[in-house]
This record gives structure tokens, C-alpha cells and sequence, in this order.
């Protein structure tokens, strides 16, 4: 699979899946002039409708929210310093992880070294989520029995596939959502056990949380889902595999302005948050910052209200993509640098920071 701006190296690399994400500790919105918290940690007031805020001079802000899939799938030292050093270039930017328990499942592996890899990029502001591909060691540790395919890529996985661990690439939306509760609660428990809190938020992998991923997002009652995402964005990296087509069938109505709103599944609800600028492995950088520029255009349309953009990468390829978040982190510093009418004020938030517009 050959992007045409040959990004990837390897389409099972690439795909995020549903995280449920929860908030670890502190507070999760961080509203700053971006010229000075995304730079120095220097934090300013927030502006997320708090009562401190007088509802008749408030004026609605970009709400940034930035993403990272944990795929379950290896923790290299490359990709893991590469993100202490973002977190080190940008200290006061939140970060929602989709954490995912499959690195607890794999064979042989000793829950405290995994957990100490994953604490070494996490920082107290921090969102701590759920994310689940179909790895075959996650499902049956979860007592469920794993289905092979089809794939992402229209494929079934072979015994010799699996002779580790295997089904990053087989839709989570394949199972029921009485399996998929089972999975859901199995990786919670596991993540809450080693010290990284109850995931009330969640993405799927390939984003394809379909009926069944949102029945039991609503019985393991999970708060926020992240999944929705515009298909044009992976059209190239995805052409011709039933991902994309599975993609679009899931969130045709989602493009780059959509906003969070309330989705029905199960008897309940929950809010979903349109991953509206995609992750980093898709987007370019100059992608990242029309998605900014247009929400910045809607905003000065209905100034009362927030606009929330949101952006992301994955933990795996972390090195190679970062880059892309970095360029498009420090475009949107300049543009809220900007002083006059043109300045917009913008918050880097996490679930709890965003808010319903429709
Ligand atoms: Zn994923």
C-alpha cells in the first residue's frame, strides 16, 4: 500500500483503533494564548464556560485536542523518546492517550516493564483512554474466542500469522457486542490494575466502531468516543482495501468541521468527537493547519462558540510522524500569536474539555 506521498512503510502500521479514554488526573482543559503555554509550560485562564466566565462576554475559542493511538502492538525506544521529546518541547499540551491492554497480553510480557514504558511519555494533565485492535491474545485473554478475518485488507489470518500474537488488521466490529463488552471491561480492568486509571473514552481500531463497538461502548458506559473520522483523509494510504470502504459506510457524514455531538447506541448514548483532522500518518502538516484555518473561519462566523479541532498520531510510528504535529503545533502558535481582531484564542483540551455544539 503506496501512499502518493510514500509515507508508510507498512499499512499495518498505520491504523488507529478505539480508544476509551479517562481522565487521569488534573485538570483537562488548558486554555492559553498559544504564543505563550505551547512553548514555555506557561498556562493561562481557562475559558471553558467555567463560571468565572460571564456567559455575556464570553467569546468561543479553538478547542485542540491531540490524540495518540497506543496500537498494542511493540514499544520502541525510538518512538518512545521521540515522544519524551516532544513532551518535553510542548510541557503544557495535554495529550489523550488511547491506551491499549494488548501490550499486557502478549506473550511472555512482564506488566512492569510494560508499564513502565508507557508512563515514560505520560504527563499528570494527560487523558488516559481505551483503544482496541483485534489482537488475537487481547480477545482470548478477555475469554472471547478470536475471528481471523476478513481483515482490514480482505484477508483472513493464518495459523503461521499468529504464531506470536496477530489481529491488529481484523475489525473489532467483526464481534458482538456481548464480546466486545467482555473485551472492553478485560482491558480497563487491565490498564486500571497497573495504575492508569478507569478509560471512560475510547477509539476503535480503523476507527470502525460500528453498531456493536457502540452498544457496548454504552453498557461499559464509556463517555466519549473518538472514532469518527473523514474518509477522504485515508482515501489515498486506504484505496482499494475494504477499510476505506468500511470507513465511509461507518462516517460518511463526517468531514473535517464536524463537531462533537450525542450518539445513540444501545439505549443510551454517548458524546462522539469527530477525530476531524485525522492522525498524523494520513495528514500532512499543511492538512493539519486547513482543518485549524477553517475551524478559525467558523469561528469568526459564530464567535459565541467553540470550535474543536482534533488532531493525532500513533505511538508506533511516533518518530516518523511527530514531525507533522510539531510543524502544524507551532503554525497554530503563530497564528494565535497573532495580536488584534485577528488573534484567536485557543485551549488544548481533553474530553472533558469539549463540549456538545449541535
Ligand atoms: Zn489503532
Amino acid at each position: 500500500m503506496q501512499s502518493r506521498r510514500a509515507r508508510h512503510t507498512s499499512p499495518t502500521l498505520l491504523l488507529t483503533s478505539l480508544a476509551a479514554s479517562v481522565l487521569a488526573c488534573g485538570s483537562p482543559t488548558t486554555a492559553m494564548p498559544v504564543d505563550a503555554g505551547a512553548t514555555t509550560g506557561e498556562s493561562g485562564s481557562t475559558n471553558d464556560g467555567s463560571p468565572d466566565t460571564p456567559a455575556d462576554t464570553r467569546r468561543g475559542q479553538i478547542d485542540l485536542v491531540l490524540t495518540v493511538d497506543w496500537e498494542g502492538r511493540e514499544m520502541t525506544e525510538t518512538n518512545l523518546a521521540a515522544m519524551v521529546a516532544f513532551r518535553t518541547k510542548y510541557p503544557s499540551i495535554p495529550i489523550v492517550h488511547f491506551l491499549n491492554a494488548a501490550y499486557f497480553t502478549k506473550p511472555g510480557a512482564d506488566a512492569v516493564a510494560v508499564t513502565a514504558l508507557i508512563r515514560r511519555v505520560l504527563r499528570p494533565m494527560d487523558e488516559l483512554g481505551l483503544h482496541i485492535h483485534g489482537w488475537k491474545s487481547l480477545f482470548e485473554a478477555s475469554g472471547v474466542t478470536f475471528r481471523s478475518g476478513p481483515t482490514f485488507w480482505g484477508t483472513t489470518l493464518t495459523a503461521a500469522d499468529c504464531a506470536s500474537d496477530c489481529g491488529h488488521e481484523v475489525p473489532i466490529s467483526l464481534y458482538t457486542a456481548e464480546e466486545l463488552q467482555k473485551v472492553m471491561a478485560f482491558s480497563v480492568k487491565t490498564l486500571e490494575a497497573n495504575g492508569f486509571g478507569h478509560a471512560s473514552s475510547f477509539r476503535a481500531g480503523g476507527w470502525l466502531a460500528g453498531e456493536t463497538v457502540r452498544t457496548a461502548l454504552v453498557l461499559e458506559h464509556f463517555a466519549y468516543d473518538h472514532s469518527s473520522v473523514p474518509s477522504p483523509f485515508l482515501a489515498d494510504e486506504l484505496k482499494g482495501y475494504p477499510l476505506l470502504d468500511a470507513v465511509k459506510a461507518l462516517w460518511g457524514d463526517t468531514t473535517p468541521s464536524s463537531q462533537p455531538y450525542s450518539l445513540k447506541a444501545g439505549g443510551g448514548s454517548f458524546t462522539e468527537v469527530p477525530d476531524n483532522g485525522a492522525l498524523a500518518d494520513y495528514i500532512t502538516a499543511p492538512e493539519i493547519l486547513g482543518v485549524f484555518d477553517d475551524a478559525v473561519k467558523a469561528l469568526r462566523a459564530a464567535p459565541e462558540t467553540d470550535r474543536v479541532v482534533s488532531i493525532g498520531f500513533h505511538q508506533e510510528t511516533a518518530k516518523t510522524y511527530l514531525p507533522r504535529i510539531t510543524v502544524a503545533l507551532d503554525g497554530i502558535a503563530q497564528r494565535a500569536a497573532t495580536t488584534g481582531d485577528a488573534q484567536v484564542s485557543v485551549a488544548y483540551v481533553t474530553s472533558h474539555g469539549v463540549a456538545i455544539t449541535k
